[in-house]
């Protein structure tokens, strides 16, 4: 896509605003919006901005930033022409300091030099995203409520509700915003609905992910819903996960995939996983990174505690899907969508390229439900979890350099600064649970 076509498309489609978009270390979207008339500087990366007051960004002395957009994430924004026919569309950026250099505390730019480091080894990953979301009534005063209206369950098609028929609308608006979506249908739970689009490489997954969290936002409340992406809304229930399929790629060679070996899995394959299973408990500060994250973790609901990989079971970590050849990836499903993605992907890279680094080699699968599992058969098998909770998974991060070197120091240390912030302000309040079960007992 070069800026020919983008301005034609601007003319043609009466586009009277440009959003420049990027996200803050914690995965919030951010969005500075132009003119069509200031269009040509910003494609120029002259367009400056004061970066301090957004997320883990930057110092005041040093606040002033420049956006770079990538033209190849131009897009016609189907959802704001309610009022006048002028359109709005967006460009994803990258972000670059008052030198010119790539800013440090860019997640994209986090991601992009992973990608780099798995190029030199001529490697390419490819993701393919599961989100997961409920949908949830708003209130007489516009609040979202915990309501939901439909009983029904994994793949049902109960007759027409309003959940239904926004989800079938989100696919229609993410279609029209160029995704080619694979599936899409009610999840396990009451109100819950997971659309899954096509897997390409890692970078337009991250951007795709955060262009979907935003769509079904907007759809679900033209709808009159409150869609949400927070991990566990209801106890008792299922939570919502991001299961990542992930794959290596050389050229248009998948090297994920051994014809000759008995499960047809590479060592390359195999030496990702000892890698992202070696990280795992690090790489869920990132990929499971808030305090409610921790309350979908639990033995029960489909997500996984245990550190462990099958080709069978749903228990653990990493599944293996039956397809090979072309299709062969491995299914890591402690990711949530509440996760900044760009980064998620970032460790995830980094953590299996360590692991083809070092031929990590993993444990042997574990094929029995491991949640049936006592403790001591776990820890004869070896077996490990996942963190608790945020506080563990953070100190976790602390220790693992591969990790953090996936971030980036700048990244790494602002983002352990806000989610000890976080840890502080749960951990030190009173909660109903606790009203509950100690007040008349002591
Ligand atoms: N909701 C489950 C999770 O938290 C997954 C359910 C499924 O996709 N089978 O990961
Ligand atoms: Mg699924
Ligand atoms: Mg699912
Ligand atoms: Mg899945």
């Amino acid at each position: 896509m070069d800026s020919n076509y983008i301005f034609q498309k601007v003319k043609e489609d009466n586009v009277k605003f440009i959003r420049l978009q990027f996200t803050d270390i914690l995965g919030v979207l951010k969005a500075i919006s132009i003119t069509a008339d200031q269009l040509q500087k910003a494609l120029d990366g002259e367009l400056m901005f004061d970066g301090s007051s957004i997320e883990g960004f930057v110092r005041i002395e040093e606040s002033d930033m420049y956006l770079k957009p990538d033209p190849s994430t131009f897009l016609v924004l189907p959802w704001n022409s309610t009022t006048s026919k002028a359109k709005t569309a967006r460009i994803i950026c990258d972000i670059f300091d008052s030198n010119g250099e790539p800013f440090i505390g860019c997640p994209r730019f986090a991601l992009s030099r992973a990608i780099k480091e798995a190029g030199e080894m001529g490697f390419n990953m490819q993701v393919g995203p599961e989100p997961e979301f409920f949908m949830f009534h708003l209130d007489e005063n516009g609040i979202p409520s915990l309501q939901t209206n439909d009983k029904a369950g994994y793949f049902d098609l109960p007759p027409v509700d309003k959940g239904e028929e926004a989800r079938r609308d989100m696919v229609e608006v993410l279609q029209s915003l160029g995704f080619e979506i694979e599936a899409s249908h009610h999840e396990v739970a009451p109100g819950q609905h997971e659309i899954d689009f096509k897997y390409t490489d890692a970078l337009r997954t991250a951007d795709n992910i955060v262009t979907f969290r935003i769509a079904v936002r907007i759809v679900a409340q033209r709808h009159g819903l409150h869609a949400t992406f927070m991990p566990k809304p209801i106890y008792g229930i299922n939570g919502s996960g991001m299961h990542l399929h992930v794959s290596l790629f050389r050229g248009g060679e998948n090297v994920f995939f051994d014809p000759d070996a008995a499960d047809g899995l590479s060592d390359t394959c195999r030496y990702f996983i000892g890698g992202v299973m070696k990280h795992a408990r690090a790489i869920a500060a990132i990929t499971n990174p808030t305090v409610n994250s921790y309350k979908r973790l639990v033995p029960g609901y489909e997500a996984p505690v245990y550190i462990a990989w099958s080709h069978r079971n749903r228990s653990p970590l990493i599944r293996i899907p039956a397809r090979r050849g072309i299709g062969t990836r491995i299914e890591i499903r402690n990711p949530d969508p509440s996760c900044n993605p760009y980064l998620g992907l970032a460790v995830i890279l980094k953590a299996g390229l360590d692991g083809i680094r070092k031929r990590l080699a993993p444990p042997l699968p574990v094929e029995q439900n491991i949640y049936e599992m006592d403790l001591a058969t776990r820890k004869q098998q070896g077996i490990e979890s996942l963190p608790e909770n945020l506080y563990e998974a953070i100190d976790e991060l602390r220790r693992d350099e591969i990790i953090q070197e996936a971030l980036g120091a700048h990244i790494y240390s602002r983002f352990v600064l806000a989610k000890m912030k976080e840890w502080e302000s749960y951990s030190s309040r009173v909660y109903d649970w606790e009203l509950a079960e100690y007040l008349e007992k002591f």
